[in-house]
């Protein structure tokens, strides 16, 4: 007969091991591309949020944030076992000015875990200095810290790809900032954390040899089916420009702003990296800044598809000299960016029909969008409330408008617009019923404003970390009614307009 366990073991669950299946794969490429260092310990941390689902990415349950060591090993004092950690060396453009080397100068990559999932890498942020870290003090601030966590999670429910995070660790150790604040520990999972500036690292000091391996690297574990074109370098090039185009469309179709997309700050997979001043609009402007540091709108809203192609063009000028030499290589590189426009315009196209709840594509559907926003960024309506309470809108009942039309300065242009809006709802049949749900099931409830992070960093301020846990298990369900949360969905309060995020983090 097999063993059983008895009553009492089986029902004290054993703490769960800390324990993953980790190698570093990126450690292999050679000295050339990181430098190997321990992360800086971090006096007497504790937890301030947790991800029971990224954990669950790792193969953990929630259980495991209870290990005695769990807040000891994200903050970095304690290695895991199986970690080889490294800070890599990149370069990058840096609001559209060559900037050198750059790098990781607060983060330490450990490795990857390796789970039935697929593989994690997993970085440590804000966990001392590194070789690059230049003038930085190699440590992050608790305010940040709160908000990559929240927003990585926040986007992966929105659907929109983006690196995970695991947890926040914070401690009371002081950082200096515009005033002193107090230190935290951000832990990052994604399948790669390679960006447009690894490449243009080698190309700026004419190491092809490198280059080449780094290309075949990210070939080789994240786009094999490159490997089987003429030109591998230009397939890679032509996929990442595609995917870049998806994750804009999907970043505008929500109304998010990253803040800083510099080169160092674009992912080799398309996904949204490094959170630092972003925001997702309250008021619908399309020269919305976030970012309190970007005088010249450089990324602002409207920008923000355009940019991600100029990066494209420093990641093509990375890669030619693997794609190939001269008149022919230019051209097979401009090939493969050639299908950056035409993809964001079909991403975009298909999003933004959907936030109408059109099935279909019929010609004026680009001037009714049109209208729409110029109506909105006339009357800075709230971006994220007009589409959920679009869904609302009876095609025969336009004496319901109220809630919509009082979104309005101009009533008349939205009654206007309401009416050609209507007229296109009839040429396709569509139902109010069903266009009510698919509707509510690309237009979220709920995202991450500003002032929602703002609350909840002022509580962990005061070590309450309750509203974090509240905002990561609310966004977690972008898109439910949730029952008791409707003040999470309102308009942001009027001391929000004083918020400011910058690049200081
Ligand atoms: P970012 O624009 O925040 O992505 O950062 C640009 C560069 O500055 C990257 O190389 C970062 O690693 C580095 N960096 C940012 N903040 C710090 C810091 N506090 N200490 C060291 N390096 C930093
Ligand atoms: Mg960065």
């Amino acid at each position: 007969m097999s063993y059983s366990p008895s009553a009492d073991a089986a029902s004290a669950p054993a703490a769960e091991a800390l324990t993953l299946p980790l190698t570093n794969g990126f450690a292999r490429l050679g000295e050339a591309f990181f430098t190997r260092l321990t992360p800086a310990p971090l006096p007497a941390p504790y937890l301030v949020g947790f991800s029971p689902q990224a954990a669950s990415l790792l193969g953990w349950s929630g259980e495991v944030a209870t290990h005695p060591e769990f807040a000891n090993t994200f903050a970095g004092n304690r290695p895991l076992p199986g970690a080889d950690p490294l800070a890599s060396v990149y370069s990058g453009h840096q609001f559209g000015v060559w900037a050198g080397q750059l790098g990781d100068g607060r983060a330490h990559w450990l490795g990857e875990a390796h789970t039935r999932g697929g593989d994690w890498e997993i970085q440590l942020k804000g966990s001392g200095l590194t070789p690059y870290s230049r003038m930085g003090d190699g440590r992050a601030v608790l305010r940040s810290s709160i908000r990559e966590f929240l927003c990585s999670e926040a986007m992966h429910h929105l659907g929109i790809p983006t690196t995970r995070a695991l947890c926040v660790v914070g401690s009371d150790a002081p950082v200096r900032r515009e005033t002193i604040e107090s230190a935290a520990v951000v832990t990052r999972l994604s399948p790669s954390f390679i960006r447009f500036g690894h490449f243009e690292h080698f190309a700026a000091c004419e190491r092809h040899d490198l280059l080449g391996q780094l290309a075949d690297f990210v070939i080789e574990r994240h786009y094999p089916h490159c490997r089987e074109t003429a030109n591998p370098y230009q397939a890679l090039l032509a996929e990442v420009s595609m995917r870049t185009a998806e994750l804009m469309a999907q970043w505008q179709a929500v109304g998010f702003c990253h803040g800083v997309m510099n080169t160092d700050n674009m992912s080799i997979l398309g996904l949204t990296i490094d959170y630092g001043p972003f925001g997702f609009m309250d008021a619908f402007n399309a020269n919305h800044i976030c970012n309190h540091s970007d005088s010249q709108g450089r990324y602002a809203y409207r920008m923000q598809p355009n940019v991600a192609y100029w990066n494209l063009f420093c990641l093509a000028q990375a890669l030619l000299p693997l794609i190939g030499d001269g008149q022919g290589g230019v051209e097979a590189a401009q090939a493969a960016l050639e299908g950056y426009k035409p993809g964001f315009a079909d991403e975009i196209d298909l999003r933004l029909r959907a936030k109408l709840g059109l099935r279909e594509a019929h010609p004026g559907d680009e001037a009714l969008l049109n209208r729409l926003f110029e109506i909105m960024h006339a009357g800075r309506v709230d971006f994220t409330l007009f589409f959920r309470r679009l869904a609302q809108l009876r095609v025969e009942s336009p004496e319901h408008d109220a809630p919509l039309r009082d979104m309005f300065i101009d009533r008349a242009a939205f009654d206007a617009w309401a009416t050609d809006y209507r007229a296109r709802l009839r040429r396709e049949g569509s139902d109010d019923l069903s266009r009510r749900a698919e509707m509510n099931s690309v237009n979220p409830k709920y995202v991450l404003r500003n002032h929602l992070a703002e609350t909840a960093i002022r509580k962990a301020n005061e070590k309450d970390f309750s509203e974090v846990a509240t905002l990561l298990r609310l966004l977690e369900h972008p898109f439910d009614e949730q029952p008791g949360m409707d003040h999470y969905a309102a308009l942001p309060p009027d001391w929000a307009s004083q918020l400011e995020v910058s690049c200081s983090s």
